[in-house]
């Protein structure tokens, strides 16, 4: 049995929080630069201020962007982790400790209807696994509104299998440049109402260069990720061939009669940091 204490969840919780929001991942980065190769004009300059804004975010350790977010925490536990206290406080406790001492804005509110600051980013969203196995792996997604807005969830009858494609551009046209694009187009597709909708949030946090393991889904993914971009939305809707970075696509199980699909759309900020105790 492997023993984490409940500070040194707190501690790397609220190391990733800050870590998130001013330091952006590796393949986006990369992808973004790319991306900038093709396009020209007005596009080519929003990408180049992207890079030199997402450059200087992790020199001086400040935030990519003033928006950072409502912490999404995945969890996997192993069944040979025995944590001395709650998993869950240690969680929320290191996110109020890594948005305070990161100086990060507090972006949550304790009730959706009466809308009073936490003035401590909590309460992260968390998701827990159980899995086999030693370690606590976890990882701090800080997702930002307006992306988040412009994501949605349909349920779908079996029938309208060939019309997803149909339903994922049509998110992305009415998302425009709202999103903040180049996006990450995760979509999520199977299980249930709430099940799709975690997929397509899993789907987000997959790296660039992962391709699903379905030849369906994977066809799938190149395909939306073309189409999307021949859109012309562009770097935050000012037109341009690069909407999306990529589009991951999910899958789970589900009723005969069901086909539930969701989509939910990352910003070029494409915040998530992961540590495996
Ligand atoms: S969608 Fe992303 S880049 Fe746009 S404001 Fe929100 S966090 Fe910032």
């Amino acid at each position: 049995m492997k023993k984490i204490d409940i500070e040194t969840i707190q501690n790397e919780v609220a190391k990733l929080c800050i870590e998130a929001c001013t330091t952006i991942e590796k393949d986006i980065l990369q992808s973004i630069k790319t991306a900038l190769q093709q396009e020209s004009g007005l596009s080519k300059e929003i990408l180049s201020q992207i890079v030199e804004n997402d450059e200087l975010a992790k020199k001086e350790s400040i935030p990519m962007c003033q928006d950072t977010g409502i912490v999404v925490a995945f969890v996997e536990l192993g069944n040979e982790v025995y944590i001395n206290g709650s998993l869950e406080d240690a969680i929320q406790k290191g996110v109020a400790k890594g948005y305070t001492e990161g100086y990060l804005r507090k972006s949550v509110v304790e009730n959706p209807l009466h809308r009073i600051n936490t003035q401590d980013n909590t309460p992260a969203v968390i998701h827990i696994k159980h899995t086999i196995g030693d370690h606590l792996k976890i990882t701090i997604c800080p997702k930002g509104a307006g992306s988040e807005n412009m994501s949605k969830v349909k349920m779908m009858n079996p029938s309208d299998i060939d019309n997803i494609k149909q339903f994922v551009i049509q998110t992305i046209i009415e998302a425009g440049g709202r999103a903040c694009p180049p996006l990450v187009v995760g979509v999520g597709i199977g299980g249930n109402l709430e099940k799709c909708a975690l997929l397509s949030k899993e789907a987000i946090l997959r790296p660039l260069d992962d391709e699903s393991p379905d030849p369906y889904a994977k066809k799938l993914e190149q395909e939306l990720k073309k189409e999307i971009n021949s859109l012309s939305i562009g770097p935050m809707g000012l037109g341009g061939k690069t909407t999306a970075l990529a589009v991951k696509v999910n899958l789970y199980p589900c009723h005969i009669a069901s086909l539930p699909v969701a989509v939910n759309l990352q910003c070029h900020a494409s915040r998530h940091k992961v540590v495996i105790l």
